[in-house]
């Protein structure tokens, strides 16, 4: 039977508080800014890796952006994925959604395929969650959307999974190859695993870093040249001002004056 081979689309973003976009060129400002994975691709990364431990095979990681992803990706082999393609290229730079697809897609093609592409719900910057509904697009598959669990039968060659809807859930099978989303926090992602840790962040063969002329990608297709989208506008919401009262005095008195703000607010 084949070993199962799954790949995890993992996309390293701004930490929350720290996403800035800049108003010129209307793209996300990754120049000093502290990073994270993608919390939603943790929960992608848990599934992939708790499918591989029960029905074994491996896990690879794959991302699009810039080098500086590379220690953030570290972190899920040190978790359970075995290797990490990165798609790097100043050309791939400003992609929408289309042309992220695309590229992701080709990379996808250039490791000779995979039997279940996980991806996470949405990610914390751009938000659109058209990512994996554009890979199964491009790679002509089916896809399980949404999920809060998944398994496999590599015999029968399908996967099933089981998505919550409004008063209970649905269990879907779709044969593979297939690309599976995860429901944003349906599982516990694990720890770094700390004897993998080692191995993780100082192994070089881990790695592979792949160019645009890698992928064999049409440049019509890729970055800001294959993106018929972009971000046009964009405006701040004011954030409501919380109202608040300062009281002073001894405890006594404080604990007096809570008394009668709170008997006059019932
Ligand atoms: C403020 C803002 C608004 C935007 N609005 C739009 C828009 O309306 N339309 C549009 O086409 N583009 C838009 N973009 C661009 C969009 O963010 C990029 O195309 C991005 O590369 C992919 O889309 P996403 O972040 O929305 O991913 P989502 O579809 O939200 O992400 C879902 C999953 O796909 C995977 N994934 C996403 N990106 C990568 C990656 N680079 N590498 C590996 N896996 C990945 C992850 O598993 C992730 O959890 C916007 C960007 C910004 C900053």
């Amino acid at each position: 039977m084949p070993e199962l081979h799954t790949v995890v689309c993992v996309k390293v973003v701004p930490k929350s508080e720290e996403i800035r976009v800049d108003t010129e060129t209307m793209l996300l400002v990754r120049e000093d800014v502290r990073s994270e994975i993608n919390s939603p691709d943790m929960n992608a990364l848990e599934m992939a890796i708790d499918l591989k431990n029960r029905h074994g095979g491996r896990v690879d990681i794959l991302s699009m952006g810039p080098p500086s992803f590379e220690p953030f990706l570290r972190v899920g082999l040190a978790m359970g994925a075995d290797h990490i393609y990165l798609l790097s290229d100043r050309e791939l730079g400003g992609a929408d959604t289309l042309a992220t697809t695309y590229t992701l897609a080709q990379g996808i093609r250039r490791m000779g395929g995979a039997d279940m592409i996980f991806c996470g719900e949405e990610s914390a910057d751009g938000a659109t969650g058209q990512v994996p509904a554009g890979l199964a697009e491009w790679l002509d598959i089916g896809q399980l959307t949404l999920l809060t669990q998944v398994d496999v039968d590599m015999e029968l060659g399908t996967s099933t999974g089981r998505r919550e809807v409004k008063g209970g859930y649905e269990i879907l099978e779709v044969p593979l190859p297939c690309v599976v989303s995860v429901k944003t926090a349906c599982n516990e992602p694990r720890f770094m695993d700390f004897q993998r840790k080692p191995w993780a962040f100082e192994s070089e063969g881990t790695l592979t870093l792949w160019n645009a002329s890698d992928l064999d990608a049409d440049p019509d297709y890729i970055g800001l040249t294959g993106s018929p989208t972009n971000v046009s506008r964009l405006a701040e919401a004011p954030t409501r001002q919380r109202r608040r009262q300062f009281l002073d005095g001894s405890p006594e008195e404080i604990a007096g004056q809570l008394a009668a703000i709170l008997t006059k607010a019932l």
